[in-house]
């Protein structure tokens, strides 16, 4: 029997690997989920196994029907641009679920503490509760950050990394004083306590143009939780499963930030001590704007466009019409393309997975920093729906909270033509200065509508 279990295991960790190589590229992507589901499967059948018989199975079963209950809908209802705050949700409860299974371990064991609570379990099961609350209440407040029921500033007062560190080692004065003395469980509800406001202080100083990385790194968390638990609970395929997500969200938090020109340690330690400049004053600035015929007739005789797709596209849900401008576009002999930002929409890949939604050729998506050197020969950037990922401010204006994160330069194009509702601003709640440039032309419109009337202005002129 045990020998089945490992051979179960073996084949989960297997495919969660290759699952992780698969979700590298877009082409694979959907292999690669597949892949994690049947580890996942396989990796609770070979659970089921090893602890027959089940205790508690009423129990077990009963969460499995509620948990299936509440998932399926919420996969289904959830739109595509509440994905990241889904996921920050995930981690939350895995995280809390990692912290209870730690802290029920702690208190089963502890009357036999001796033989049961050697000096290396404490450790990990100190580890694992801590981590595991801290990302519970951490990414709940990214969740209500990106769901924007809770401020997207960073909230900053004086001394708050002192208070911060002065907290985390009083956690971590307990959790030694708990490791050497682990009946002394009174002390357990202080550090859990801890942990909690610790993962809140954490993430309160972050502000939201950071929330991407910070979704990665809680990621990391909780998969280094499940990793501590795994030793606490030996269980092989734990540890792996856990190092393997721990480490790939650590590395996707890293690439993140190279990425957006970030310093790592300081998205995991948010915005301490700065004071934000209020961005409600903006002056009142004139923009030049066009209508839906005067777009078609630029873009016709354009020869090279470069459409820069934006979170506003995922609202509009505008993928397909896109995909009509395109196919139109290119059959009239103009060179279409798309310029990728690394963090556009909501969540990393977001346009990929639109624009792939709509059948539009990988090969015509191109990441940024290859695109960017495109800009300045480019008679047309049309950017539907995108903001920050284009906002000159980025490189130009210190106190603006993205300053360093690198943009699209489409205002290198010859004509910038900019699909928007309004002049509100973006996530990272700035004004755009690209909108005022004497080559700029807003459209102002929903991202769908305004192209479904392109579209049709098109063939209309042709035969005109
Ligand atoms: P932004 O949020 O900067 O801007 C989106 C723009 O879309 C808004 O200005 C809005 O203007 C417009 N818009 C909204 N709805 C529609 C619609 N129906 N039709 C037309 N336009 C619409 O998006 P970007 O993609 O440029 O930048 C992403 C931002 O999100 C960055 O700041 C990034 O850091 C952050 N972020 C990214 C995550 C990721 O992993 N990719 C995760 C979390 C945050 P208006 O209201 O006037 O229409």
């Amino acid at each position: 029997m045990l020998n089945l279990v490992n051979y179960l295991y073996i084949i989960s960790a297997g495919l969660f690997v290759l699952s992780l190589k698969w979700l590298n590229s877009p082409v694979s992507a959907r292999r690669g989920v597949f892949a994690g589901e049947i580890g996942m499967l396989v990796a609770v059948t070979g659970a089921f196994i090893q602890a027959y018989p089940v205790y508690n199975l009423e129990w077990i079963v009963s969460a499995i029907v509620i948990g299936t209950a509440v998932g399926i809908p919420i996969a289904y209802i959830m739109p595509m641009t509440a994905v990241p705050q889904r996921t920050a949700l995930s981690h939350a409860c895995g995280a809390l679920a990692a912290a209870l299974v730690g802290t029920a371990e702690l208190y089963q064991r502890q009357p036999k503490a001796a033989e049961e609570l050697s000096g290396f379990v404490m450790v990990a099961l100190m580890l694992e509760t801590l981590l595991g609350f801290l990302t519970f209440t951490g990414s709940l407040m990214a969740m209500g950050k990106l769901q924007e029921v809770l401020p997207q500033r960073p909230i900053t007062y004086k001394n708050q990394n002192l208070v911060n560190f002065f907290l985390f080692a009083i956690a971590v004065v307990l959790a030694v004083r708990l490791i050497l003395v682990p009946t002394d469980t009174y002390l357990f509800p202080f550090f859990a306590l801890l942990s909690l406001l610790f993962g809140v202080l954490l993430i309160i100083p972050i502000g939201g143009a950071d929330m991407p990385t910070v979704i990665a790194i809680l990621n990391s968390y909780a998969g280094l939780s499940a990793c501590a638990m795994g030793f606490v609970l030996g269980n092989k395929l734990l540890v792996v499963a856990g190092a393997l997500d721990g480490s790939s969200g650590l590395i996707l938090s890293i690439i993140m930030c190279k990425a957006m020109n970030r310093s790592f340690t300081n998205v995991l330690f948010g915005a301490f001590g700065q004071i934000q400049t209020s961005t409600a004053k903006q002056e009142q600035r004139n923009v030049r704007s066009a209508s839906p015929e005067e777009a078609a007739s630029i873009l016709e005789s354009a020869g090279s466009v470069i459409i820069v797709p934006g979170y506003g596209l995922a609202v509009a849900q505008a993928q397909h019409k896109i995909r009509e401008l395109y196919d139109n576009l290119m059959r009239r002999g103009v060179n279409v393309k798309f310029a990728i930002h690394p963090v556009a929409g909501r969540m990393p890949g977001h346009m990929n997975v639109l624009l792939a939604e709509a059948d539009i050729p990988y090969d015509r998506l191109v990441e940024m920093d290859e695109i960017n050197g495109e800009f300045p020969q480019c008679d047309v950037a049309l950017v539907i729906g995108a903001n920050d990922v284009t906002n000159p401010k980025a490189r130009t204006d210190k106190g603006s909270p993205i300053y360093g994160m690198p943009i699209l330069d489409v205002d290198k194009a010859h004509t910038v033509m900019v699909i928007k509702r309004s002049m509100n601003p973006g996530f990272a709640g700035i004004d755009n200065d690209l909108y005022y440039m004497d080559k700029t032309l807003m459209l102002f419109g929903d991202a769908k509508g305004f192209v479904t009337e392109i579209v049709k202005e098109l063939p209309a002129r042709a035969a005109a």
